[in-house]
């Protein structure tokens, strides 16, 4: 049967969390169109266990106290003593990059300066508290504004091509950072938790501390924006350069010269999701949504864009991977709820369509809605979907109660 993006032939699922081999480990953000992925898939070894879930055991057998001493040789290493900014910290407000830099400025006596790459359409709840942790914080706070033209034309040449509303986003988050401490010489970067959580390869946690090759490219040659390449976007589109420029990643050379370093407070602190999303609520006010999240159970998690819903909406349609079952493998993993509650969660409120937000974000981007819909359907892989009388249905599923079940 033909498979979609590379994608594994045989749908197998953990036999500890929800999620199965079909999840890209690392998202094939470049060089990436319609018809190719470079990604890897998430691994089940031959005892049927998932990476993520192999992280999460070995975490509970790190030596915290060790790598807490890291922590803070490196910290004493770049501590500035004149209020120079020896850190950034890039976020929205969200629980994560408030416990980052909270913790960074009060209790280790750094000098953060938070960055922002927004939403492409931000909820009023994301804004309010991203401007909650600004001002509870007295951070100071670098947001880039978008080119509004450039930033529509790629978001929607990327669901076109891709089915990846998110792209921009993922992208321009990911580049921002070291493009900022390029311009102002600060040479350490923290982000949060390490992506590690969520299934990329088991060695970032267990050996890599910074990921300078993740954040920088040799050249531009090779790459692909919203599954085009940089000149056609540029022959094609009426792109310049710098237009581009905010989604690209900054060059090796730049990073080494500069000696950038990325690191992931996840590796030397542990990290538990709902502790920094209390810790938030305590010191910025943090508010999650009033009402549950489309295609999942949760209420506070990354819920700063309009197009976040849509977004995993997508990783439904092309992986048969929706945002319940992230949410609930995560939350499996920390022992927050056991497997037969993520299993039934799964059943309630994977794929669930995000209809609270998708007739504004469709409208924004100048796409028909029927048009978008009929895109899912190109993009829906033969080997994890069916076509039956009654629409497309999973070939499989947790549950059990796929159609080739
Ligand atoms: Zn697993």
């Amino acid at each position: 049967m033909k498979t979609l993006y590379n994608l594994p032939k045989k749908i197998i699922f953990c036999k500890k969390c929800v999620t199965s081999n079909q999840r890209p480990n690392s998202y094939p953000e470049f060089n990436h169109t319609r018809e190719r992925s470079n990604a890897k898939y998430l691994n089940i070894d031959k005892y049927g266990v998932c990476d993520a879930c192999r992280v999460s055991e070995i975490k509970k057998k790190i030596d915290w106290k060790k790598r807490h001493k890291e922590f803070v040789r490196l910290l004493d290493k770049h501590r500035s003593n004149n209020k120079r900014y020896d850190c950034i910290v890039p976020g929205s407000g969200g629980k994560d990059s408030v416990y980052a830099s909270y913790i960074l400025k009060y209790e280790y006596g750094m000098n953060p300066l938070t960055i922002t790459w927004p939403p492409i359409l931000y909820t009023g709840y994301g804004y309010h508290n991203f401007l909650n942790w600004i001002k509870f914080g007295k951070f100071k706070n670098i947001s880039f504004k978008h080119n509004k033209r450039v930033m529509k034309l790629l978001t929607k040449l990327s669901i076109e091509n891709l089915l990846h509303p998110f792209q921009t986003f993922v992208l321009g988050q990911k580049n921002f950072a070291p493009a900022i401490a390029k311009k102002f010489n600060i040479p350490l970067i923290f982000y949060g938790e390490n992506e590690a959580e969520y299934g990329n390869p088991k060695k970032d946690i267990l050996v890599s501390k910074r990921e300078q090759n993740f954040f920088s490219v040799k050249n531009y040659d090779k790459i692909f924006l919203s599954g085009i390449s940089i000149n056609s976007l540029k022959e094609q589109h009426d792109l310049s350069i710098n237009d581009l420029r905010p989604f690209l990643p900054i060059l090796d050379n730049d990073i080494r010269d500069k000696k950038i370093e990325v690191h992931y407070l996840g590796y030397y602190l542990k990290w538990i999701p709902q502790e920094a999303y209390y810790y938030a609520v305590e010191k910025t006010n943090f508010k999650p949504r009033p009402f549950r999240t489309e295609g999942t159970y949760s209420k506070y998690n990354s819920i700063d864009d309009k197009i976040d819903d849509l977004h995993y909406y997508t990783t439904y349609i092309k992986y048969g991977i929706g945002r319940t079952t992230h949410d609930a493998s995560q939350e499996i993993r920390n022992n927050h709820i056991t497997r037969d509650e993520g299993k039934n969660l799964v059943k309630k409120f994977d794929g669930e369509f995000p209809k609270k937000y998708f007739n504004e974000v469709l409208d924004y981007l100048k796409i028909k809605p029927t048009k978008f819909i009929k895109l899912c359907d190109q993009f829906r892989s033969p080997h994890i979907w069916k076509k039956t009388k009654k629409g497309f249905v999973l070939r499989h599923t947790i549950n059990k109660d796929g159609a080739d079940d």
